[in-house]
C-alpha cells in the first residue's frame, strides 16, 4: 500500500507524455516530476488515486547518466519547459519512444517505430512566437514572465532561452511604460488592471537584435501585440517610442483588446498603433504575411525539415490533386501547389484563410484554393460534389480529426495520406480509425519542434491498400513494404505467377521470407501477421526457387 506523506526510495524507468519520470512501489506506479530515467530517489508521496500516485523528488541518491544542469535559472519553477534537466540526446530517444510506444498501444500497430526522430543542432532560441503575462510580485511590483508550474501564479523571467534575446528588452520596455504611466497590470482574480500580456512574434533573421539566426532568411521583422482588459492604452505614442528606442526591426505594433475573464492569450480585436499589419516569414521558398492571430509554427528551423519530409512522404507529381486539411495560413498547401496540379487548403479561422489566399497571390501560385470552413463540413462536400484528391495532407490540432473528415478522406481513395501531428495519442487513434477505411501507416518521422518541452510533432505516412477485405494480410505483407511494392510486383501477382509457371500456391508468409532473403523487405514489418511468427516453418526450396524467379521476372531481384 502506498501511502501519502510517507517518502519511498524509486528508481525512474520511464518519462510520461506530458514529462514526468514513471516509477513504482511494489507494482504500484508512481509519476515524480523533473526526474529521469535511471534516477533513484527519495520522493514523497503527496497524492494516492485508485490507478497511480504522485510524488514530490526529495533526494537524488542516484542520478541517471541522462541528467544535465538546466541552463535557465527559472527551470524549477517555470511551467514552460518540462526536460531541461535532461541530455538532449536523451530527450529525443524519449521523444520518440513517445510516438512509437502510443502507435502500438493505442492503435494496435505492434512493433510500429518512427524511422527517425529529427533535432536541432542547438535546441536553443528557437521560438518565434512567445506570449509573457504580466502581473504583480509579492510586494506589488509590476513584473513579467510565465505562469509557474501548475499554477497561475506568475513568475518573473528575464531571458528565456526558448525565446530571442531581445524579448527581455521588449518587456523591460512595455514595463518601464507601464511604471512610468501608472498603467496597471491586470489581475485575473478581481478581473481589474489593465496590461493582461506581452505577445512577441519574430521573423527573418533577427541577427543582433536576438539571435534567432533563422534558416528562413529575410529581413528581421518583429510584431509586439499588447493585450489589454480594456478599449485604449493610455498615452500609447510613449510605448510606441520605447518599443522603438529597442529596435527598428519592431515593424508593427498592436494592441489587442480582451476582456474576457477566460484565458485566451488574445482577444477577438487587435487595433493596429504602429507601423504595418503583418509581418512577413519565408519558408520552404515562399513568402508569407502573419497577422497576430493566425497560426504559424513556432520553430522555423525545425519548420521547413517538417514540410520537407511532409513533401517527400506526399511524392507529389505535376498531375496530382492535393487537398491539405486544417492548411492554416496555407503553408503547406502553396508548397504542395508548387509541385502540383492544384492544392486545396480548408482551414476554420477565416482570417488564415485570407492571409492564405494573400499568400498564394503574393507569391504569384494560381493553382492553390482555400475554403474558410471547419474539416468536417467541407471535406465531406468537397468530396460529394466530385473532388478526388490524389494525396491527402492533414494537420489537425492537438485533439486530432474526426470520424466525419477521416471517413470523407477514405471515400476519396487518395493514393496516400500524410498525417502531420503535434500529438501522438490522437495520431494513433486516427491512423487505427483509417485502417478500418483501408489505409495503413507505412513509416513515419518524429520531428523535435520544441526542445525542453514533452511536445512532438510527427509526420505519418499511410498509404491505400490494395483490398479493403484484405487488410490483414495486404497491411502486413504488402502495403508495409511499399517503397518496394509500389512500383512491382504485388503479393498477388507474384501468387499468380507462381501458380500459373509452376502449378503450386505460396503463401504471403512465402512470400515475405523470400523477399527478407533477398534483402527486398528492409524493414522490419511492424505489424506481422499472426501466422508469421518464429514457429513458423520456412519456406521449402521448391517454393523458394518459384518465388525467386517471380521476383526475378518482375525485376525486383536481379539474380
Ligand atoms: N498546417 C498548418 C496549420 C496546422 S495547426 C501549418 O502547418 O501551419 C491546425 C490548424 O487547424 C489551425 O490553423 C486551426 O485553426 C485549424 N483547425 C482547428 N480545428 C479545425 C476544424 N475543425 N476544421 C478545420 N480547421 C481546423
Amino acid at each position: 500500500m502506498v501511502e501519502k506523506n510517507k517518502s519511498y526510495s524509486v528508481e525512474i524507468t520511464d518519462i510520461s507524455s506530458d514529462g514526468n519520470g514513471v516509477g513504482a512501489i511494489d507494482g504500484f506506479t508512481v509519476f515524480v516530476p523533473m526526474t529521469a530515467i535511471g534516477d533513484v530517489c527519495e520522493v514523497l508521496i503527496v497524492k494516492v488515486l485508485s490507478h497511480y500516485a504522485i510524488g514530490r523528488l526529495m533526494e537524488i541518491k542516484n542520478p541517471s547518466p541522462d541528467r544535465v544542469t538546466p541552463e535557465c535559472p527559472s527551470f524549477k519553477r517555470c511551467g514552460g519547459c518540462h526536460l531541461q534537466h535532461i541530455d538532449y540526446a536523451a530527450q529525443l530517444r524519449i521523444k520518440k519512444n513517445f510516438v512509437d510506444s502510443a502507435m502500438q498501444r493505442i492503435g494496435g500497430f505492434a512493433d510500429f517505430a518512427c524511422d527517425e526522430i529529427l533535432g536541432m543542432e542547438s535546441p536553443k532560441r528557437y521560438r518565434n512566437k512567445c506570449v509573457y503575462p504580466i502581473g504583480t510580485d509579492k510586494a506589488g511590483g509590476i513584473i513579467s514572465g510565465f505562469y509557474a508550474r501548475r499554477s497561475h501564479d506568475i513568475i518573473e523571467v528575464g531571458d528565456c532561452i526558448l525565446g530571442g534575446e531581445i524579448n527581455e528588452r521588449i518587456n523591460a520596455a512595455v514595463l518601464a511604460y507601464m511604471r512610468e504611466n501608472n498603467v496597471l497590470p491586470y489581475d485575473e482574480k478581481t478581473h481589474t488592471g489593465l496590461v493582461r500580456r506581452t505577445f512577441i512574434r519574430t521573423s527573418g533573421t533577427t541577427g543582433g537584435a536576438g539571435n534567432l539566426d533563422m534558416l528562413t532568411g529575410g529581413l528581421p521583422q518583429i510584431m509586439v501585440v499588447i493585450s489589454i482588459n480594456g478599449d485604449t492604452l493610455p498615452r500609447r505614442e510613449r510605448l510606441i517610442k520605447r518599443l522603438r528606442a529597442v529596435s527598428e526591426d519592431i515593424v508593427s505594433i498592436y494592441i489587442n483588446i480582451n476582456k474576457e475573464k477566460s484565458n485566451t492569450v488574445l482577444g477577438r480585436d487587435n487595433k493596429l498603433i504602429h507601423g504595418k499589419p503583418t509581418i512577413s516569414d519565408t519558408l520552404c521558398g515562399i513568402r508569407f504575411e502573419i497577422s497576430p492571430q493566425s497560426f504559424y509554427q513556432v520553430n522555423p528551423h525545425m519548420t521547413e525539415r517538417l514540410y520537407n519530409k511532409a513533401l517527400e512522404y506526399a511524392a507529389i507529381t505535376p498531375e496530382d490533386t492535393v487537398l491539405d486539411v486544417y492548411c492554416g495560413i496555407g503553408t503547406i498547401s502553396l508548397a504542395a501547389a508548387a509541385r502540383a496540379k492544384k492544392a486545396v487548403g480548408i482551414e476554420i479561422v477565416r482570417q488564415a484563410i485570407e492571409n492564405a489566399k494573400e499568400n498564394a497571390k503574393n507569391n504569384g501560385i494560381e493553382n492553390a484554393e482555400f475554403f474558410a470552413d471547419s474539416a468536417e463540413n467541407a471535406v465531406p462536400k468537397l468530396i460529394e460534389s466530385g473532388m478526388r484528391p490524389d494525396i491527402v495532407i492533414l494537420d489537425p490540432p492537438r485533439k486530432g480529426s474526426d470520424e466525419k473528415t477521416l471517413g470523407a478522406i477514405a471515400a476519396a481513395a487518395p493514393k496516400r495520406i500524410v498525417y502531420v501531428s503535434c500529438n501522438p495519442s490522437t495520431l494513433a487513434r486516427d491512423t487505427k480509425y483509417l485502417t478500418t477505411l483501408g489505409y495503413a501507416p507505412v513509416r513515419a518521422t518524429a520531428v523535435d519542434m520544441f526542445p525542453h518541452t514533452c511536445h512532438v510533432e510527427t509526420v505519418c505516412l499511410l498509404s491505400k491498400l490494395k483490398s479493403s477485405e484484405h487488410i490483414e494480410v495486404e497491411l502486413n505483407m504488402d502495403e508495409l513494404d511499399l517503397t518496394a511494392a509500389e512500383k512491382k510486383a504485388t503479393y498477388q501477382e507474384i501468387k499468380d505467377y507462381v501458380l500459373e509457371h509452376y502449378g503450386f500456391h505460396v503463401t504471403n508468409l512465402n512470400i515475405a521470407q523470400v523477399k527478407r532473403k533477398c534483402g527486398i523487405i528492409e524493414r522490419e514489418n511492424y505489424n506481422k501477421a499472426k501466422s508469421e511468427d518464429s514457429k513458423q516453418p520456412s519456406c521449402t526450396k521448391e517454393k523458394e526457387d518459384a518465388i525467386t524467379d517471380a521476383l526475378r521476372h518482375f525485376g525486383m531481384v536481379i539474380l
